[in-house]
């Protein structure tokens, strides 16, 4: 690995895998359960007692009792392993100072007024550089770590003190207490959570991938 865009680029290959891995089992699962009678497919229509229902609530009951309660334990269990003694933030004020995104403010706008929770999140705490130059004022270094050949949008949250502080932490976002245990975070190599993120970043995938097809079959058989 030679910088952050072979990172980034190895990041969404590896989950790319895992997602579409995991997919296929739960696909083959969900069809090897399927009643003989039903001729749909199991995110159809159907009547609320016919077999097809039954199909259904039988994959949401497996979902919601079987596999994701050991999906989201062991989720838990590395994000609590972040939180022992052997990983601390720095204060060196990057993931404040410096959030890149691949959206522009107007499309985050967009997401967010399409019931992306991200995008609202991110909206709330960060605002945007007006020039790139100014954001690569404040870290040189990330700043050419971070450049990729894609455009990417460069903001700040301008609730971070000059000593690297935050001056709302008790009422901080989620997004900001949840930092960084999504695995697309971009960590400096200088950040405490760095070795971190590292050592778990293949569960965290994996992990992570389950938990997002889990939530789209919950959605949909609900
Ligand atoms: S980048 Fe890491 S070390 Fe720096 S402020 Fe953020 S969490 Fe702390
Ligand atoms: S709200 Fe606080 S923790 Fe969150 S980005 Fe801003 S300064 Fe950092």
């Amino acid at each position: 690995m030679t910088n952050m865009k072979d990172e980034i680029t190895n990041i969404k290959s590896t989950y790319r895998e895992f997602f579409l891995k995991f997919a296929g089992e739960l696909n083959k699962c969900v069809y090897d359960a399927k009643p003989k009678n039903v001729t749909g497919e199991i995110f159809d229509k159907y009547e609320e007692n016919s077999e097809g229902r039954a199909w259904q609530k039988s994959i949401l009951k497996l979902i919601e009792d079987g596999i994701a309660p050991d999906v989201y334990k062991k989720l838990v269990t590395l994000r609590e392993y972040r939180k022992n003694n052997k990983f601390s933030c720095k204060m060196c004020g990057s993931c404040c100072k410096l959030a890149i995104s691949e959206f522009s403010p107007e499309e985050l706008n967009e997401k967010s007024q399409n019931g992306d929770n991200f995008a609202t999140q991110f909206l709330s705490v960060f605002i945007p550089y007006e020039t790139e130059d100014e954001a690569k004022k404040i870290y040189p270094e990330y700043f050419e770590l971070l450049k990729t050949e894609d455009k990417v949008y460069y903001y700040h949250c301008p609730k971070v003190t000059k000593d690297n502080k935050c001056s709302n932490y008790d009422m901080r976002p989620q997004i900001c207490k949840d930092f960084p245990d999504n695995p697309f975070s971009f960590l400096p190599k200088s950040c405490g959570y760095k070795t971190w993120k590292d050592e778990v970043l293949n569960d965290s995938l994996k992990l992570q991938a389950m938990a997002e097809i889990l939530e789209f079959y919950k959605s949909k058989l609900k």
